[in-house]
């Protein structure tokens, strides 16, 4: 993931000679890249990183620079799989007239190999390894970066345009995120499905008295089915939103015209936070339901329904916090936008409303998602009217999962108008779509109604607690 999205980042800034240098390879599988953004003190905020870069020249690679600070958290930092590992580093740099820019106005990119274009090592070591949770297939490490002379590199792009340059990966590794984080939530669903036919427990209500009948297998009592179909909506629909966004992906490039490119890239940006956040918070609820499917034993390393659960936990924490996706999504993309992003997406759940109507089992739906919809769209109303309130984002996280169920409720009767058409053969699929979207629409939406009306309210339960009152 961070080797394609290193490549197409250089393919898209870098100059020709860079592209040849650290691109190609990287594409060729010789090379492998990663992101260096977070420091020790600097996660979430990337404006107060440390790392500094002083220019020393100009060669063939472009405007030569020393690096020298500690990137910590860095997937892939280091290994042996490759000729070369190049590291993507922000950095801040003086600019012409020698002075440092405060905030990300003076955070610029540079590309630093461990191994230098003449064969050399570059001055960087890995100075720790971090122990994770989970996702133990990547090494991950804290890089200190010229502790002697300093770190060669070379910037990218122009001065001072690092981060935004830096959003290119950062969007392209939230996406995949999600990704990652929907087809852990699918494993989850399928591992529990096939252990809950397999595990005899128990016997069905009407026959507890009677212990010399067969035990029943567990997916056929009432709370197991319910944590069942509780993954399948969570999951499918987390599915159903990053194959949406990764065709609205595609089409930012491929559309015929140029106003459907624009208007794909306007929803992309909007779903961006939705497509990361989501499948990362409801994955994990539906992964902790494949953990509890299994009792005792999925507690245990016997069953991978624990893997998925500590793998899936990081998708939430990297490539931007829940919290910080909530800001950029109710801050950036809905606040501080003059609405068209939202416009389009409010369009798209409008079609599909006025398609589902046509059917006579789908129509109740179609109502639901209509009031729903009215509800998200008189909630940006009220907060745009008190944009100016320093608390009008407190509630930010409330908004990303309110608006994600309901761009996800939205996604499940698209499924639903899909799976209807289905002919008889495939009456299963059909069928268990048709229950995955009346379960995600009767259980799961309905709860947008209170976050809703919290973030109308601006609900201060939480923010306006004095700093005191949190104690022991
Ligand atoms: C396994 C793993 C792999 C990673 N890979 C990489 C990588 O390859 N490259 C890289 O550069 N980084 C990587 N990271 C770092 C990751 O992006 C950061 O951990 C993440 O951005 C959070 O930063 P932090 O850990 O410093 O937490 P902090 O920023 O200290 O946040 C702690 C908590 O405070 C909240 N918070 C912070 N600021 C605010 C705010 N303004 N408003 C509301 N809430 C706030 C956060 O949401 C969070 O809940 C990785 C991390 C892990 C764990």
């Amino acid at each position: 993931m961070l080797t394609g999205a290193n490549a197409r980042l250089l393919v898209e800034y870098g100059s020709e000679e860079q592209i040849r240098t650290w691109g190609v390879p990287q594409i060729e599988g010789r090379f492998f890249g990663t992101m260096c953004l977070s420091e020790p003190q600097a996660g979430s905020s990337l404006a107060d990183i440390q790392t500094q870069a002083k220019q020393e020249g100009r060669d063939e690679y472009g405007q030569r620079f020393r690096i020298k600070g500690n990137k910590m958290w860095i997937s892939g930092g280091d290994h042996e799989m490759g000729e070369n590992i190049v590291h993507l580093v922000l950095a801040k740099a003086a600019d012409a007239n020698g002075e440092q820019q405060p905030g990300i106005n003076g955070i610029s990119l540079f590309i630093v190999p461990k191994i230098l274009p003449d064969g050399m090592r570059n001055d960087l070591a890995v100075a720790g390894l971090n122990h994770k949770m989970g996702y133990r297939g990547t090494v991950n490490c804290l890089l200190n970066f010229g502790e002697n002379d300093g770190a060669i590199g070379w910037l990218v792009g122009q001065p001072g345009q690092g981060l935004q340059i830096m959003f290119q990966m950062m969007n392209e590794a939230r996406i995949m995120v999600g990704l990652g984080a929907a087809a852990l939530a699918c494993r989850g669903y399928n591992q529990s499905l096939d252990y809950a036919r397999e595990r005899p427990q128990g016997r069905q209500v009407a026959g507890v008295k009677d212990p010399s009948s067969p035990q029943v297998p567990i997916i056929e009592h009432a709370d197991v089915k319910r944590m069942l179909m509780t993954q399948k909506a969570l999951a499918e629909g987390a599915m159903a939103l990053v194959l949406y966004s990764a065709k609205l992906a595609d089409e930012v490039r491929t559309a015929s015209d140029g106003s459907e490119r624009q208007n794909a890239d306007a929803l992309l940006k909007l779903l961006t936070p939705i497509t990361k956040s989501w499948p990362s918070e409801f994955g994990l609820v539906a992964n902790d339901y494949a953990i509890q499917i299994h009792g005792g034993y999925g507690y245990t390393r016997e069953y991978d329904v624990e893997q998925i659960y500590r793998d899936n936990r990081l998708n939430s924490i990297h490539e931007g916090t829940f919290g910080i996706q909530g800001l950029d999504f109710l801050g950036r993309k809905i606040l501080a936008d003059d609405g068209v992003a939202f416009g389009l997406l409010d369009a798209e759940i409008c079609r599909t409303i006025a398609r589902a109507r046509n059917w006579f089992q789908l129509s109740k739906y179609a109502d639901v998602l209509e009031e729903h919809l009215t509800d998200g769209r008189s909630s940006i109303t009220e907060l745009k009217a008190k944009k100016g309130d320093p608390n009008v984002l407190d509630n930010a996280g409330l908004a990303l999962s309110a608006f994600g169920h309901l761009v996800v409720a939205w996604l499940w009767l698209d499924q639903a108008l899909c799976a209807h058409k289905l002919e008889d053969s495939r009456s299963t699929l059909r069928d268990s779509k048709l229950a995955a979207c009346r379960y995600f629409f009767e259980c799961e939406l309905p709860k947008v109604t209170l976050q809703f009306r919290l973030l109308r309210n601006m609900n201060d339960a939480a923010s306006s607690v004095p700093l005191n009152l949190f104690c022991n």
